[in-house]
């Protein structure tokens, strides 16, 4: 690792020794390692003569296109950070987000370009606009399509002395909970991806004794945004560095899916566990030859161990998994092969540059292997804090430790799982439940694709658990079998009081997670319970 990329730029000029081969597909369009790395510098001259430098924060919107990674490490080569928003924010959050970032230049697609009523208040470049945006703002004009990239003559990257510790992103965290926040991160913290996966594949060899074999070429699906870290600096950078092939896709759709792993030979497809679930039980799959498939790999939300068993029953592929959040820039834990077989609960060991520590839930004593604590993490992953947030950042950032606020359990090997998120954790007149264990036993039913566990207020109980389902097609199970269910299974405190199913997937945010605090409000308006109910 002595001589691996320590900077963005770095792993950009890493990149472009895979020459001609594939990096990036959307549609019919195929972009090499060598025209991506061409198109990156080209973009970063233009960007440095639009006055473009050091420290200057440069916001994305778009969806996966090629533009995206492009215009990433334009901007980071410049000294500058590169502030991703969400391209699923309506018009008043993409605003927030250019307003909090202060960003001085945004670059966007012709969507986010008409979702903005075509103006944002800064400078801006549109990119598949067909000549509709004002003279001098389309992207092309800078760099062409990406079909004429291949056509770009090299070019050297801008010469910016930047050092690892020099801020290269704000990562906006999921808004799961509250408001987003901006998560300041390093070329350091993005970089650590590529070095953290490659300790993983070669681990998974090591454990058995054996020496890591050669890579072979690799090819990602990739479902979920590059606006998000999982996406941007875990997936992205790790093919970068390896010289695997992202095939993108406009939106999750599980039947173009199965067509594109069977025409571009995916090797590893998944993203978040609802993908996971839809790519095994989707009864378009067996009209396809997916045998290219080796490995079904998500995070960013729990995962029920059911769905570790059924991807080895059902497809073969070998299920992998892993935690991270956006304050950690991507991979804190990497999970797979037999070891997670042998533990589908865990979200798997850390990285070896990651510390994990379980603190009791008021931060004074570390808690003992085996029992439940808050998570809090260190290592070069961790961002430096939240972007414009003094009181966030004081709050979660303690001493280099991250608190993560999920609570969580380490066992003798140093196997972590996550037992629930704190604010997630339902308090039943005093005893604790933890959503995702009732959500797991509701997953182990075979009529069930999706759980939701989330608390109603009672009023001398304080709490109670209730459930929504979304039950396979077909499926007429009740709410009177489902309760029998998680009873025969559960401590009789844990069973939800109530389980209504329904007839739609739960409600998501872009990054695939379940909005809770909406499946709650749906609940209770059902339920007649509001707030002191019960
Ligand atoms: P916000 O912080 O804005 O409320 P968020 O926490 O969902 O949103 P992210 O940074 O995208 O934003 O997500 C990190 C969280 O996702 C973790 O704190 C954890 O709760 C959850 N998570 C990630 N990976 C896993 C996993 N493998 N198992 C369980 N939960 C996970
Ligand atoms: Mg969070």
């Amino acid at each position: 690792w002595k001589n691996g990329p320590k900077t963005l730029p770095d792993l950009l000029r890493h990149a472009a020794g895979h020459g001609e081969a594939t990096f990036l597909v959307l549609d019919g369009e195929r972009v090499s390692f060598a025209a991506f790395a061409a198109a990156s510098a080209h973009l970063a001259e233009a960007l440095a003569g639009r006055g473009i430098g050091r420290g200057d924060r440069v916001a994305l919107a778009m969806r996966n296109l090629p533009e995206f990674p492009v215009a990433f490490f334009a901007i980071v080569s410049l000294g500058a950070i590169v502030v991703p928003l969400n391209a699923w924010w309506t018009r008043g959050e993409l605003l927030f987000g250019l307003k909090d970032s202060g960003a001085k230049l945004l670059l966007c697609d012709a969507e986010r370009w008409d979702v903005l009523e075509r103006g944002a208040g800064v400078d801006t470049l549109v990119c598949r606009a067909g000549g509709t945006v004002p003279e001098g703002s389309a992207l092309e004009a800078l760099i062409g399509p990406p079909s004429s990239w291949a056509a770009l003559p090299p070019k050297p990257l801008p010469d910016v002395a930047i050092e690892p510790d020099d801020h290269a992103t704000i990562f906006y965290t999921s808004g799961t909970t509250g408001k987003p926040k901006g998560a300041l991160g390093t070329h350091r913290s993005s970089v650590t991806n590529v070095m953290s996966s490659a300790y993983a594949a070669a681990a998974k060899h090591m454990r058995r004794g054996e020496e890591p074999p050669e890579p072979t070429p690799k090819s990602t699906l990739l479902t979920i945004p590059l606006f998000h870290v999982t996406a941007c600096n875990a997936r992205m950078m790790i093919s970068l560095y390896a010289g695997y092939k992202i095939v993108l896709t406009r939106k999750w759709d599980p039947t173009e899916a199965f067509r594109l792993i069977e025409r571009e030979r995916i090797t590893h497809a998944g993203g978040v566990p609802a993908i996971a679930w839809s790519l095994i039980e989707h009864p378009e799959r067996k009209n396809h030859d997916l045998s290219s498939l080796e490995a079904i790999a998500y995070g960013g939300a729990p995962a029920a161990p059911e769905l570790v068993r059924k991807i080895k029953e059902m497809t073969g592929c070998e299920p992998g998994s892993g935690w991270g959040m956006t304050e950690t820039s991507g991979t804190v834990t990497i999970h797979g092969a037999e070891d997670y077989l042998h533990r589908p609960e865990s979200c798997g060991p850390p990285v070896p540059v990651a510390e994990l520590r379980i603190m009791s839930l008021d931060g004074e004593r570390e808690m003992p292997v085996g029992e439940d604590g808050e998570l809090w993490v260190k290592g070069p992953m961790v961002v430096e804090g939240y972007w414009n947030d003094a009181d966030a950042t004081a709050e979660t950032f303690k001493e280099g430790w991250l608190k993560t606020g999920d609570v969580a359990r380490l066992d003798e090997e140093g196997f972590c799982t996550i037992v629930d998120r704190a604010k997630d954790v339902i308090i039943r007149g005093g005893e604790n439940i933890y959503s995702i264990e009732v959500e797991n036993c509701l997953y182990e039913h075979p009529g069930v694709v999706e759980a939701c566990v989330v608390p109603l207020p009672h009023r001398t109980l304080g709490e109670e658990p209730a459930a929504a389902v979304f039950l396979a097609e077909g499926q007429h199970t009740t709410e009177a079998e489902l309760r029998a269910w998680t009873a025969e299974r559960l401590a009789a405190f844990k069973v939800p009081v109530a389980i209504r199913t329904r007839k739609a997937p739960l409600p998501r945010n872009a990054n695939g997670k379940v909005l809770k605090p909406v499946v709650r409000a749906e609940l209770a308006q059902e339920l007649g319970r509001g707030e002191g109910a019960g």
